[in-house]
């Protein structure tokens, strides 16, 4: 068997140790003599796992009492409606910020439920930087103000939050949760899909302040409310079962191998700072985000010449290194480094575009 080093920007890699564990567990979940894929949500054993999961995530993460989790479907892209018709309940307005192509999708989904105000965008270089924001600038009486912490294509990430004051914070964590600790008391709400950094795609996690709850519009559809979802702790119908299950093998993977997120940021800023360091004296390549802004799980570069950028994909793509193409509205390559990417593999990575570099310049 010979595994890749898988840079895709999700689906994305999966720690060894949990897929071990996965494959042993496969035909046999602990004794129960069923695959976790075969049995009932509503049986023991499942309890178990999903209570297990949800428990994990809150250690980890350190998330307060005041806060439900939430284990949903229909990806980071049904929370563009979602937020708004759950939290869009006062006086109907909503601040953005656009830094990226999610961040623009979220807003114009907000912007068929109400009075949507772009803060600030970075549109104007390509989205490679995080704007600087003005509080004076914000709606006083916004329902929420939202936020894509890290942003997936462009390489981004906020290194400081936006001072909303009494306005929830909400904020996509997709490419980033469970990366570095967060402060989720800084939040009224956060929210990913799974298939980043938390497990296999299929789930979509959401944690939300309890008072924000219970207040969706009247139109919204029973599956998008969120308190339908916190009042059957996640299985008002059937959620996404085995989904949940590798979640909570990636939370045991954190919390006993690795030994937490402080532990977790230490991992994945090595990793980065190789890549950037390789990336800031290298003569062919370079990245494309401004240095106080980079993001530590999607790192862009460019050589500035589009068939060197096909061919460098190409040798990498045979030499064990996919998924290194940048995504399609932005060129050029992007090396997603989640959490279950080793350090050998950007070791190795780096080694390589040393290489291709002295043959190549
Ligand atoms: C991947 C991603 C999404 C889209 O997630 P889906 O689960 O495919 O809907 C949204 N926002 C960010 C920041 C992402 O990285």
């Amino acid at each position: 068997m010979k595994r890749v080093y898988n840079f895709s920007a999700g689906p994305s890699m999966l720690p060894e140790s949990v897929l071990r564990t996965a494959a042993d567990e496969m035909l046999d979940y602990q004794g129960s003599g069923q695959s976790v894929m075969e049995m009932s949500h509503r049986s023991k054993v499942y309890e178990g796992i999903i209570q297990g999961a949800e428990s994990l995530l809150r250690e980890v993460m350190n998330i307060p009492d005041n806060y439900k989790v939430l284990f949903l479907q229909g990806g980071a892209s049904s929370q563009f409606a979602m937020v708004p018709l759950n939290l869009m309940n006062g006086s109907g307005k909503a601040d953005y910020v656009l830094t990226g192509q999610w961040a623009t999708k979220a807003y114009k989904e907000a912007a068929r439920y109400g009075e949507v105000n772009v803060v600030a965008s970075s549109k104007d270089k390509t989205f490679t930087y995080i704007p600087k924001l003005d509080p004076s600038t914000f709606t006083k009486d916004a329902d929420y103000f939202h936020i894509c912490l890290n942003n997936t294509i462009y390489g981004t990430k906020y290194h400081e939050l936006p001072e909303t004051g009494d306005v929830p914070l909400v904020a996509d964590v997709s490419s980033c949760i469970l990366s570095e600790p967060i402060d989720v008391s800084k939040f009224g709400l956060l929210y990913a899909g799974a298939q980043k950094n938390m497990g296999p795609a299929g789930l979509t996690v959401v944690v939300i302040r309890e008072d924000l709850i219970g207040h969706a519009r009247d139109i919204t559809p029973t599956m998008f409310n969120y308190q339908i979802h916190a009042d059957n702790g996640s299985m008002f119908n059937t959620p996404p079962c085995y989904s949940i299950y590798i979640c909570k093998l990636v939370l045991e993977w954190i919390k006993n191998e690795i030994g937490g997120l402080e532990k977790m940021k230490e991992r994945n800023e090595a990793k980065a700072a190789l890549l950037y360091q390789f990336l800031d004296q290298s003569k062919l390549f370079k990245g494309t985000v401004v240095p106080e802004d980079r993001s530590l799980m999607n790192i862009p570069f460019i050589t500035g010449d589009q068939e060197m950028d096909a061919k460098f994909v190409k040798a990498a793509t045979e030499n064990g290194f996919v998924n290194l193409k940048g995504h399609r509205t932005v060129g050029g390559m992007r090396a997603s480094i989640y959490n279950a990417m080793p350090m050998e593999g950007v070791e190795k990575l780096v080694a390589f575009m040393k290489k291709f570099e002295e043959e190549n310049a």
